[in-house]
């Protein structure tokens, strides 16, 4: 197991915390809570639509506290440009439908996040958009799909099983067959993880997780090259209308403030909590990808704190999950606190089309997100809990 720990661009804290002179010397940037912005003259209107300058016209396109996030997020993730969205599912939904249209087809990594998964097979066939899931660890099976298709979607650590995809082989395969490659970095945040840097297009987010890093906000961002962006611009991002609000853009600015911080502690805490429980006699598998040696893991610079446990057969996982204290049971993840969630729940939810069902997920696996919370306090938890949830024999 690896304990390697290489925050990226060492510029990041000072990207994060230091800012240009706000209004009045502020430290903080203000929120423009206005839906509109008004212009002096017909002829500084006139200008403006006509393509001149950058003052911001409405915020369901640009706003200036928006902006200042998208801003920080491009910076840290050396990117050209980038957009905010009111949540990831806004800026994955943006990204796929303003770059293809009836008759082409993605090809997508499995494993991927369950509403990404859903998205595709639900909404994209209607558009006439076909999709082919992929074993994003087998550069040969991609390479395989890639002739023809139109944009190359990954996810790496995947959801649940948190296997790695080979950044640099995969985006240079990619643009061998002048397929757009996109990424969902949301595990890694750009402090462990700079898929531009390795030749990937398009960097995507839920800022929900980690970015926001508090649990109080729902939001999404896209970043990349500024013709990528702008083509997003033009064919769906203002249309969908999924930006996100000053509010939240505030928040984020904020959140960001220490996720250089915040992923520093989440990689040492995940990492020892998983150690630990990879030595424990009822724990079977750790799926976290320090315990993993495949290649994909090459372009990580450390491990957030989300990982899968899969227990002993002589644990009751429902009485596992009943016993934590500090563990919260629940979906999401990247904020302050730690949560648990049961794979045997998410196989068991309503609604048809279900990626872990599809993919195969052990109904055995425990999803652990690792917070900012004592290690000792978390460890002593579990402990109790996987005692206290031990029976003769299983179930
Ligand atoms: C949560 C999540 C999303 C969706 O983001 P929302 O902000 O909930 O819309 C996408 N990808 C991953 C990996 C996620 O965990």
């Amino acid at each position: 197991m690896s304990g390697k720990l290489d925050v990226a661009g060492k510029g990041a804290s000072t990207i994060v915390a230091h800012d240009d002179a706000y209004p009045f010397g502020a430290v903080v940037p203000p929120i423009f809570q206005s839906s509109l912005f008004t212009f002096a003259d017909y002829d500084e209107l006139a200008a403006r639509f006509r393509g001149e300058g950058r003052h911001p016209i409405y915020s369901r396109v640009d706003n200036p506290t928006a902006a200042e996030f998208e801003r920080k997020l491009a910076a840290l993730e050396g990117a050209e440009a980038a957009r905010g969205f009111a949540s990831g599912m806004g800026a994955i939904s943006t990204v796929i439908l303003g770059l293809c249209q009836s008759g082409d087809r993605v090809v997508c990594v499995r494993h991927v996040y369950p509403d990404s998964y859903r998205l595709m097979r639900r909404l994209l066939p209607r558009f006439g958009i076909a999709v082919e899931f992929v074993e994003g660890g087998d550069p040969v099976a991609v390479a395989r799909a890639l002739p023809g298709a139109r944009l190359l979607y990954l996810e790496s650590p995947s959801s649940w099983v948190f296997g790695t995809q080979e950044l640099p082989r995969l985006a240079a395969l990619a643009r061998s067959h002048g397929v757009v490659t996109v990424i969902d970095n949301s595990w890694a945040s750009p402090i462990f993880q700079r898929p531009l840097e390795h030749g990937i297009d398009l960097v995507l987010h839920s800022a929900s997780k980690y970015l926001g890093g508090h649990s109080d906000v729902v939001a999404g961002v896209v970043a990349g090259s500024r013709e990528l962006i702008t083509a997003l611009d033009e064919t769906a991002f203002p249309y969908l209308g999924a930006k996100l609000s000053p509010l939240d853009a505030w928040l984020l600015v904020r959140g960001l403030r220490t996720l250089p911080l915040r992923m520093r502690r989440h990689h040492e805490s995940g990492l020892a909590i998983a150690d630990r429980l990879a030595g424990h006699p009822a724990i079977v598998r750790v799926l976290h990808p320090a315990f993993s040696n495949e290649p994909g893991r090459a372009t990580l610079g450390g491990w957030s704190g989300l990982f899968a446990i899969e227990p002993a057969e002589s644990v009751n996982i429902r009485a596992f999950c009943n016993a934590l204290r500090m563990f919260k049971l629940g979906v999401s993840w990247g904020g302050h606190e730690s949560l648990a969630f049961p794979a045997e729940v998410g196989l068991q939810q309503a609604g048809g089309i279900n990626s872990m069902r599809d993919f195969g997920v052990s109904a055995r696996l425990v999803r652990l997100h690792i917070g900012l919370e004592e290690v000792e306090d978390l460890w002593a938890d579990l402990q109790q809990a996987l005692a206290a949830s031990a029976t003769e024999k299983g179930r």
